[in-house]
């Protein structure tokens, strides 16, 4: 299975791969810029090369790039809204560059006035994005746990948004397992799960499902509250990831850990290997354990 997660671009893209590699992920997310800011950086010389061969290298792919957490497709405000429409653009340009997946975004939200209320706004935004930049990844929509009128608190409310683009192929689904179980798909039993990929494939095809947020949640079912925690020790716990990572549509996916960390320190070995045995795959030894182990 592919299990990574997100990890650190500092100093440039290539050094994301052996960060990714310290915690043996074989896939993983990376932001371009820092995320609440709308500057704009470009990709050095030589760069995206080194990238793309050190993952060919270590076989560590795919990989997806989050957007910054200011974009508000929603948004009232002129400046927001364009500068929304201008990161994703740079984002889906510097991932076209680097060969990457997807940019996983936040939509924005409504405020509480219900997604009818902006739906207009948040189509013009896409389109504007995607009929300037013809190339480059797809766009893909986070499920999100329903916070303040975010959007996307479910698969309908993301179904409506990608029918008004006319199933638009650039467009598709990031699963973040914390937001879903915060916005209500009881995803801790194997029957909830099952309820929600059927509704997940009603309203959008299953096939707009690229890639997975593994992340266990600290707040309950249907809390609408966005907290990240480890993997088994949130409210999604053990047996629902064991759940999560039998399902036959989900285990093809990428799962990109955004984990507070075992030490505090984002995502790491101990929670990547927490699914490889849930996942019932074999673990990857630390090198620390490995040498340790030789008499
Ligand atoms: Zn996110
Ligand atoms: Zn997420």
């Amino acid at each position: 299975m592919r299990i990574g997660g997100h990890v650190s671009a500092a100093g440039g893209i290539h050094q994301a791969v052996p960060r990714a590699q310290a915690i043996r992920a074989n896939c993983g997310q990376i932001f371009f810029t820092g995320p609440t800011s709308w500057r704009s950086v470009q990709l050095k010389a030589g760069i995206t090369e080194q990238f793309t061969t050190a993952c060919g290298n270590h076989d560590i792919r795919p990989w997806v790039a989050h957007a910054v957490y200011l974009i508000n497709l929603a948004s009232a405000d002129e400046r927001i809204w364009n500068n929304s429409i201008h990161s994703l653009m740079l984002y889906r340009t510097l991932g076209l560059q680097a060969g990457l997946s997807g940019i996983v975004l936040h939509t924005g939200s409504h405020s509480g006035a219900g997604l009818a209320s902006v739906l207009p706004r948040v189509i013009a935004g896409l389109e504007a994005v995607l009929s300037r930049q013809p190339e480059g990844p797809p766009l893909l929509l986070e499920i999100c746990a329903g916070q303040g009128g975010a959007i996307g608190v479910s698969f309908s409310e993301l179904g409506q948004v990608i029918k008004a683009l006319g199933n638009d192929t650039r467009l598709g689904i990031c699963l973040d397992t914390c937001h879903a179980l915060a916005a209500g798909y009881d995803i801790r039993t194997a029957g909830g799960i099952t309820t929600m990929i059927d509704e997940l494939d009603r309203s959008l095809g299953v096939e707009r499902l690229r890639a997975i947020h593994a992340n266990d949640s600290q707040f309950g079912l249907a809390s609408h509250r966005d907290r990240h925690a480890n993997i088994g020790e949130g409210f999604i716990g053990e047996a629902g990831f064991a759940a999560l990572l039998a399902h036959d549509v989900l285990r093809q996916l990428p799962w990109i850990l955004e984990t507070p960390g075992t030490n505090g320190s984002g995502p790491d070995l101990d929670n990547i290997n927490r699914l490889r045995r849930l996942a019932g795959e074999e673990l990857v030894p630390d090198s620390k354990d490995a040498t340790s182990s030789i008499p």
